[in-house]
């Protein structure tokens, strides 16, 4: 059975998750970047915290946590790998583990590359994907730990899952994400549209985080590595696709 996922703007470009089951009341958030947005959003609905899901280390990630446990004192679920750099963790898992959400089996990816040991949350059922800061929407997340090859690793396992897939991701970067992707120069007609949609959603305040899996296949440059136009507009034609996405975060990196 699907769940309801509701969205959570927190700090200045942060997104917070909600995943609801109406049937037991179950609730998990993921990722907590500050209590205040997401504590008023539980009281509102009237939601009980179940459980915690964390994607990475980074303050803006979990430093809402203890504030948040105060009133929900909740399962927080982190990546093994990073136990010793979360906050304490109630389940450490690593790539591949399953574990329950209301009936629904979430399984652990890890997508290492912005940090290591940064894991992402798949929800079969309701068809989401939570994944922090490795894919956002039109972009990816900064190399701060990890190399490109990790970085794309973990991008192509996520793009293995179902177009249909929601990708819940942990900023709102995509106007700027955007303008580099038209600096890339390969604007085919749905990336030219993603780009003026983008620009419609944001002047109207609106959200452009969830995406779906199907459209950022077709329009994030990271995900286009193996897109002989996009190979073209850089003059690597022919390059491994692994050495595309290389040469596309290092511009990203300086633009
Ligand atoms: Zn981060
Ligand atoms: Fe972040």
């Amino acid at each position: 059975m699907p769940h309801e996922i509701v969205t959570i703007p927190c700090l200045s470009d942060n997104y917070a998750f909600l995943i609801h089951d109406p049937t037991t009341g179950a609730t998990a958030l993921v990722d907590a970047p500050e209590p205040g947005p997401i504590l008023a959003e539980l009281k509102r609905r009237n939601w009980t915290l179940t459980h915690i899901l964390l994607t990475h280390h980074h303050w803006d990630h979990i430093d809402g946590l203890p504030d948040i446990l105060a009133t929900h004192p909740a399962k927080v679920i982190g990546a093994k790998a990073d136990a010793h750099r979360l906050p304490s963790l109630d389940l450490a898992v690593t790539e591949g583990e399953t574990f329950d959400f209301a009936g629904e089996p979430v399984s652990v990816l890890d997508v290492s590359g912005h940090t290591v040991g940064h894991i992402a949350f798949h929800f079969p059922d309701t068809a989401a994907v939570f994944t922090g800061d490795s894919l956002m929407a039109m972009g990816c997340g900064r190399l701060f730990e990890g190399t490109p090859a990790q970085m794309f690793d973990s991008l192509t396992k996520l793009a293995a899952l179902p177009d249909e897939t929601t990708v819940c991701s942990g900023h709102e970067y995509t106007t700027s994400n955007c303008a580099f992707a038209a600096s890339l120069g390969n604007n085919d007609a749905n990336v030219a549209k993603r780009i003026s949609d983008t620009a419609e959603m944001r002047a109207k305040g609106m959200a452009t985080v969830p995406s779906s899996l199907g459209l950022e296949k077709q329009t994030n440059p990271f995900l286009r590595s193996a897109d002989p136009a996009l190979q073209k507009a850089l003059g690597i034609q022919g390059a491994a696709p692994v050495d595309v996405f290389t040469e596309v975060r290092k511009q990203k990196d300086s633009f």
